[in-house]
């Protein structure tokens, strides 16, 4: 596994709406494994490699959730409203990157007595956002001067790699942009066309994967993501979750999409065929691309491929190398025979 590639794409911001700055690191990227790379009025990425059909959508979202400020007091401290999903008690103590005039570390505080201070009853309540706020350890005149409303705020945490894991923020997605990278780069004799998109604004609704498959018209397509595992304490599987360190998972369905069943056998065969390992997740919430693409035009047959993470949408997302890498050999044999589908009914 490229740990370097990976580094490179989760540590630049990009919350949704506000995707510049991964933008132009998947834009360089993307450049190497397709021959055209276009963008569309949303400001997805779209890279074609050019085959004689069918035409396969890949689909990745690059932006991640974050947060937005909404004011900055007489004090200098700063409040921010979410872009996307998050739970606050994940949030206190953490720190945070806030886009302003210049790139400014934040500490998330909680507008509260300090500990000593408070009742038992007091602490036993959980934050809220509203509680929270960020301290860009600036005098007060000049965290004025530096941030502004509309500032895009992200979580900053370093990546932590060892032999079997790496854990960072925004693995989600950006696992599922480094698998589609990858997969194009060691995918052998391609003869479909492929249609890499990089979109933006999954986290707030699946929106710049509808319009990019209106645009590309596939005949098929393939989101790329992450699937929260439910293998650590108090995460019961009575649903078909995820777990760490057994393979690529495939997606059967969320509250977004049912999978086409013809793509998961496909899958399965060319997993088996090839000693790919791999399991089925299910679930009946969160969505993915796939939802997107399939209610495109006039309907495009889906699937997902996710690489199991724990801890999604805090700052220690955490994803195991093996099944990254499974992620992308599986991908990879797909692409070299999906030419050979057809998918009448
Ligand atoms: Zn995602």
């Amino acid at each position: 596994m490229d740990t370097q590639l990976l580094t490179r794409l989760v540590t630049a911001p990009g919350i949704s709406g506000y995707e510049q700055r991964i933008r132009d690191v998947v834009r360089a990227e993307l450049e190497g494994v397709v021959d055209e790379v276009r963008t569309d009025g949303l400001g997805n990425l779209l890279g074609i490699r050019r085959g004689s059909g069918p035409r396969v959508m890949l689909s990745a979202h690059m932006d991640t959730i974050g947060f937005l400020v909404s004011h900055v007091d007489d004090d200098g401290f700063i409040r921010i409203s979410p872009v996307g999903g998050f739970d606050p008690r994940t949030l206190v103590n953490q720190r945070v990157l806030v886009q302003g005039r210049r790139d400014l570390v934040g500490l998330v505080g909680m507008a509260t007595k300090p500990v000593h201070l408070t009742t038992p009853q007091e602490r036993e309540k959980a934050p809220k956002l509203e509680d929270l706020f960020v301290d860009v350890m600036l005098p007060a005149e000049e965290a004025k001067q530096n941030v502004s409303v509309g500032d895009p705020v992200t979580l900053l945490r370093e990546p932590v790699e060892t032999d079997r894991a790496y854990s960072s923020p925004y693995q989600d997605d950006r696992v599922g942009v480094y698998v589609l990278l990858e997969a194009l780069r060691g995918a052998r004799d391609l003869r479909a066309e492929v249609c890499a998109v990089v979109s933006v604004q999954e986290e707030v609704g699946l929106r710049g994967a509808r319009v990019s498959a209106f645009g590309v018209e596939p005949d098929l397509g393939i989101a790329l993501d992450v699937s929260p595992a439910a293998d650590t304490p108090g995460g019961e599987n009575r649903q078909q979750h995820a777990v760490l360190g057994k393979g690529v998972a495939i997606g059967l369905m969320d509250s977004s999409h049912i999978a086409d069943p013809r793509l998961v056998a496909r899958l399965k065969e060319r997993a088996e065929r090839n000693s790919i390992q791999y399991q089925l997740q299910l679930t009946n919430r969160g969505g993915t691309d796939a939802g997107g693409i399939q209610l495109s035009r006039a309907g495009v047959p889906v699937v997902t491929l996710c690489v199991p993470t724990r801890y999604i949408h805090t700052s220690n997302e955490l994803v195991v190398k093996s099944d990254v890498d499974e992620a992308v050999a599986l991908l990879a044999r797909f692409l070299e025979s999906a030419h050979e589908l057809s998918l009448g009914w």
